[in-house]
């Protein structure tokens, strides 16, 4: 069911809805009536198919790739934190966000 387009089913209902009004105007009955409720179904389903792949084809895949690269940046980002510098005056190391030595105060930056 989902490898048929959604056009499919909307050609497909549209073509049944408007056959059984033709049949039932020329024969002047209703007994095609639920003829014609399928394929208002059928139509439904169509363009809801047709909806739901546009919404997937525009907004999923590039809201993946900006999510990649979101993440990609903050570990980027939190690996640069994370380097490890040395005080020069008593040899402590320390995250390079300090800006003071914590043992000896001397500043490292
Ligand atoms: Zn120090």
């Amino acid at each position: 069911m989902a490898k048929i387009p959604g056009i499919v089913f909307v050609a497909a209902g549209i073509a049944i809805a408007w056959f059984s009004r033709y049949v039932d105007a020329r024969t002047e009955n209703q007994g095609l009536i639920l003829f014609f409720y399928a394929g208002i179904v059928l139509i439904t389903i169509g363009v809801f198919k047709i909806i739901t792949k546009y919404i997937t084809n525009n907004k999923e895949e590039p809201k993946k790739e900006t999510n990649i690269s979101e993440e990609e940046k903050k570990i980027r980002e939190t690996i640069e934190k994370r380097k490890i510098i040395t005080c020069n005056t008593c040899g402590t190391r320390h995250y390079s966000t300090s800006n003071y030595c914590h043992m000896c105060g001397t500043k490292l930056k």
